[in-house]
């Protein structure tokens, strides 16, 4: 069966870990979370970057930091994965779902403005795929009136809109390094800061609501507990792991991006006969290989070619059921429907993709279906 995701290992992974274990400190915020922490920040543009435990973890970093209570509202796409929401459900939100796009998953920009009221605190754009939402309009929207960006580039490493790397243009970002994506640490995530007010605050929180960091660095004689917070950084040996992945980000994105090509390629003219579309990626954005998906013509068709690269030994799967038609949520929605989203869940369909991955032998077998 050729499985529809693979971690790939580079190879050093152990062998940092070892050397993260001989130091004698394998708690967080250590050489390796340093050394991790730089990089994305110096290749990126991230003013402030803390590695997490996961992207739930950054996205619950943000709720607090953007200082979200109960009552206030906050902006999002309704086909996104639950983490999205639930950071801000914790914090007493109320979420309200935006519908995407008709063309792809990205929340549909024109929808927003009529769903601000004076509750409204924040917008969180997803990535979907790695491909950018139009940053600037959702950016001139928060400005307009007074709300936060929280981007969820959870999917999004080493993807840019017009050249700004994704994570580096709202007020804040999340992202995963969930085994399912680009670059892994099993679980483990980071939270891009990039609004200078959030800096101090976002390491406190993420120390247990203590100063410690200030403390090290000699700005305070004592460190104590100052704000809410939580254990938000991950071990040394979770960092170490992900050094090793750095290493290799762009052997890893070229091999990814030229799995998504071969796709692309070799999909076209079939898909056209079938009625099925497939991913395009906006003028402005890039493309970072993270996922490669067709939009079928219906529900049905879509089970019918999943049944048929069981078959052919080849696991495609779909994604996520809109929140808003949720069993945790769907009473809390407001009725409104949400007809892409709904789309999307229906009849988006995900290929293989990982860096080991043989595409050729993928597209011989899909394009043999009528
Ligand atoms: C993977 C993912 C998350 C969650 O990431 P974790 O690191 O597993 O917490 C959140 N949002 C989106 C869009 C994702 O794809």
């Amino acid at each position: 069966m050729i499985p529809f995701n693979k971690p790939y290992l580079t190879g050093k992974e152990t062998q940092y870990i070892e050397e993260a274990v001989k130091t004698g400190k394998i708690s967080g915020n250590g050489l390796f979370t340093q050394k991790c922490q730089n990089f994305f920040e110096e290749q990126y543009g991230f003013k402030k970057v803390l590695l997490t435990t996961s992207c739930t973890d950054a996205l619950e970093m943000c709720a607090i930091l953007a200082n979200i209570q109960v009552g206030d509202e906050v902006i999002m796409p309704s086909f996104t994965f639950v983490s999205t929401a639930i950071a801000f459900v914790r914090q007493g939100a109320k979420i309200v779902f935006a519908d995407s796009l008709p063309d792809n998953p990205n929340i549909d920009i024109s929808k927003i403005e009529p769903l601000i009221t004076s509750k409204t605190k924040a917008i969180v754009p997803v990535h979907y795929a790695g491909i950018a939402c139009d940053m600037d309009s959702i950016m001139a929207l928060a400005d307009k009136y007074n709300l936060l960006v929280i981007e969820d580039a959870a999917q999004a490493i080493d993807s840019f809109y017009k050249g700004k790397a994704l994570g580096s243009i709202g007020h804040m970002a999340a992202f995963s390094f969930h085994e399912t994506k680009n670059i892994i640490a099993g679980e483990g995530g980071m939270i891009a800061i990039n609004d200078e007010r959030f800096i101090n605050r976002a390491e406190i929180i993420w120390e247990k609501g203590t100063n410690r960091a200030e403390f090290f660095r000699g700005e305070v004689n004592k460190y104590g507990w100052v704000d809410t917070g939580s254990s938000f950084l991950p071990s040394e040996v979770i960092a170490a792991f992900l050094w090793a992945q750095i290493e290799n980000l762009q052997f890893i994105q070229k091999k990814r991006i030229s799995h998504w090509n071969y796709y692309h390629n070799g999909l076209k003219t079939w898909a056209q006969k079938n009625n099925i579309k497939t991913m395009s990626i906006p003028d402005n954005a890039t493309n970072n290989g993270h996922m490669f998906y067709l939009v079928c013509k219906s529900f049905e068709q879509r089970s019918n070619l999943i049944e048929y690269l069981k078959k052919e030994s080849v696991l495609a799967v779909f994604h996520y059921i809109s929140l808003h038609s949720s069993p945790y949520y769907k009473d809390k929605h407001d009725a409104r429907e949400l007809i892409n989203s709904d789309l999307f869940t229906d009849r988006l369909l995900r290929l293989p993709m990982f860096y080991e991955l043989d595409v050729e032998n993928v597209v011989k077998k899909i394009v043999k279906y009528e």
